[in-house]
C-alpha cells in the first residue's frame, strides 16, 4: 500500500509533496503549511536531542488543543522519542503520576517555550515506538498504551476510510482533545493523510464551533455524541449554514438509534460516519457506510480492513489487526490481560449481527446485574432516548439489599415529561426487569469526563435516586 511507514516519513512527504497546503490552524488564529510544520517540528526535534533526549526516551506533552501540540508531538517523532500526551485537565498529582510513571526525559508544559536547535530527522522503523497514549483512568489507574508507528498510521488510514476523506479537500473541526487518540489519531492524522486542514479548537464550545463551520468553511465535523446534543439545542444552530458540512463523524461513546436521525435531519447533505474504537486500538477498529446509517443506527458498523473481531464466550468483543497497541507500558499483567495471542479484549459486551455488524450492549464493568438477570445500560438508553422529550440519558446500577443491583436513570428532558410517563414509556418497549426502577430527571448535563463518555461511577454516588418508582 501507499501508507508511509512512520510519522516522520509521512510528514517528509507532506512537506515535499504539498508545502504550501494549509496543514493546521490554531485556535489563536495561527496557520501552518505543511512545510513550515514539518521544518519547524525538525527544529524542536534538535531542541529535544540537544537537551539530551535520546531515541527511545519519553518526551511528556502537557499542551491543550493548539499548533505547539502538534509541533511537539511530531517534534518528539522526528527526534526518535516517544511522545506521551498528558490530559490536561488532569490535577496536578495526576499529571506527575504520568510524567513519573513513564519516566519522560523531558516535559513540553503549557508557558514552556518549545525546544529549539538545529533541525533533526530522524526516520523510524514501523514497529519502533511512536508514543504512549494514557487510558483516561475511569477503570483505574491511568495506564500508557505503547502505540507503534505502525499501528497509529494504519488506524489513522481506517479513519481516513471511514470518513472517505477526500485527498486535497478536507477542512476538519476539531474540538476534541488531542492528548486522547479521538482529537490526534481520529481527526489530525486522517485529516493529514488526505493533506488538509486540521482546524483546532482549544475546547469544546457550542457557540464558537457553530461560529467556525462557517468562518472557516468546515467540510468535516467529528465530535463526541455530547457535542452534537449540545451544539443542535443552541437557538443559532437554526441560522447555521450547514451546507458545506459533508462528513459528520461520531464515535467514542454510545449514540441511541433516535439521536442518529436527529443528526441525519440535522445535517441533511452530509454522509454520517459512525466510528468505534479504543486507545489501545490507536482509535477506529469499525465503521459503517453511509447507505446502512440508518438501518443499522443500532450498531457501531463493521470491521475496519485488515480488521478482525470475535465474541468471547463471556460475550467480550475481541479485535485484532494492525492497528493494536504493543502493550500497557511497563505493565506486564495488565498487557497479559488485554492481549491475547493476537486478540485485544476490548472491555465491551457486544454481539456480531447476521449481517457483520458490531452491537454494543455494554461496558463490561456498567452491566446491571439485576438478581441474576443481566441489564444492558445501552438497550434501556435506547428505549428511553427514543422519547421525544428525552435529550440525554445514562443508566446505571444502584445497591439494592435484595436484588443487588436496581437499575436507575438519569435524564436530561429537552421537552416536558414525568418521570412516572418515562417508566411507562420504557415498559412498552423493553422487559419488566429492564425498566428503571429510578428516574432522576436533571436539568444540568450529565458528568461526562474529557473524551465525552459520561462518568458513571460519579453519576450513580452523586445523585439522589429518591423512592423507587415501583
Ligand atoms: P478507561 O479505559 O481508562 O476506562 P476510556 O474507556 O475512556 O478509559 P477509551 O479508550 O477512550 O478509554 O474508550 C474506549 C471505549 O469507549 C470503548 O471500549 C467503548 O466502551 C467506548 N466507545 C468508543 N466508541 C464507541 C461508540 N461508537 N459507541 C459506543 N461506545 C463507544
Amino acid at each position: 500500500t501507499g501508507l508511509p511507514a512512520s510519522l516522520p516519513a509521512l510528514f517528509a512527504g507532506l512537506a515535499e509533496k504539498e508545502p504550501d497546503a494549509e496543514a493546521v490552524v490554531g485556535p489563536d488564529g495561527s496557520r501552518l503549511g505543511y512545510r513550515e510544520l514539518f521544518e519547524r517540528a525538525a527544529r524542536v526535534a534538535g531542541g529535544l536531542a540537544g537537551h539530551g533526549v535520546r531515541p527511545g526516551d519519553r518526551v511528556a506533552i502537557r499542551l491543550g488543543n493548539e499548533v505547539g501540540w502538534c509541533l511537539a508531538f511530531l517534534g518528539a517523532s522526528l527526534a526518535g522519542a516517544v511522545a506521551v500526551p498528558v490530559n490536561t485537565r488532569f490535577t496536578e498529582a495526576e499529571a506527575e503520576y504520568v510524567v513519573t510513571d513513564c519516566g519522560a526525559a523531558c516535559t513540553i508544559g503549557p508557558g514552556d517555550a518549545l525546544p529549539d536547535g538545529p533541525p533533526l530527522v530522524r526516520d523510524a522503523e514501523p514497529d519502533d515506538l511512536a508514543a504512549l497514549f494514557y487510558t483516561s483512568g475511569t477503570t483505574g489507574a491511568p495506564k500508557g498504551a505503547m502505540l507503534a508507528h505502525r499501528a497509529i498510521l494504519s488506524a489513522a488510514e481506517a479513519a481516513r476510510r471511514a470518513l472517505e476523506l477526500p485527498y486535497g479537500d478536507v477542512r476538519n473541526l476539531v474540538p476534541a482533545p488531542l492528548f486522547h487518540v479521538m482529537g490526534s489519531l481520529v481527526q489530525w492524522l486522517p485529516t493529514c493523510l488526505a493533506a488538509g486542514t486540521t482546524v483546532l479548537q482549544r475546547a469544546f464550545d457550542a457557540g464558537e464551533w457553530l461560529r467556525a463551520i462557517t468562518s472557516e468553511r468546515i467540510t468535516v465535523l467529528t465530535a463526541v455524541p455530547a457535542m452534537y446534543w449540545l451544539a443542535l439545542q443552541r437557538p443559532e444552530f437554526a441560522s447555521t449554514d450547514v451546507s458545506g458540512v459533508r462528513r459528520v463523524g461520531y464515535g467514542g461513546a454510545p449514540t441511541p438509534p433516535d439521536q442518529v436521525r436527529r443528526l441525519r435531519e440535522a445535517f441533511p447533505d452530509a454522509q454520517l460516519c459512525p466510528g468505534y474504537g479504543l486507545t489501545e486500538t490507536c482509535g477506529i477498529v469499525s465503521g459503517l457506510p453511509h447507505e446502512y446509517t440508518l438501518s443499522h443506527a443500532d450498531t457501531v458498523g463493521f470491521a475496519m480492513p485488515a480488521t478482525e473481531f470475535s465474541v468471547s464466550d463471556t460475550g467480550e468483543l475481541l479485535v485484532r489487526g494492525p492497528q493494536l497497541m504493543s502493550g500497557y507500558w511497563r505493565r506486564p499483567e495488565a498487557t497479559a490481560r488485554a492481549l491475547k495471542g493476537s486478540w485485544l479484549h476490548t472491555g465491551d459486551i457486544a454481539r456480531i449481527t447476521a449481517d457483520g455488524a458490531i452491537q454494543l450492549l455494554d461496558r463490561r464493568d456498567d452491566v446491571v446485574n439485576r438478581g441474576g438477570e443481566n441489564v444492558y445500560c445501552t438497550e434501556v438508553e435506547n428505549a428511553l432516548a427514543a422519547h421525544p422529550a428525552v435529550g440525554e440519558v445514562a443508566v446505571v446500577g444502584v445497591p439494592d439489599p435484595v436484588l443487588g443491583k436496581k437499575v436507575a436513570a438519569a435524564v436530561v428532558l429537552r421537552g416536558d415529561a414525568t418521570a412516572a410517563e418515562l417508566v411507562a414509556f420504557a415498559r412498552e418497549r423493553i422487559a419488566d426487569f429492564k425498566v428503571p426502577q429510578y428516574v432522576r430527571l436533571r436539568t444540568e448535563p450529565l458528568p461526562r469526563n474529557a473524551g465525552g463518555k459520561v462518568v458513571k461511577p460519579r453519576l450513580r454516588d452523586e445523585t439522589d435516586w429518591g423512592a423507587p418508582l415501583w
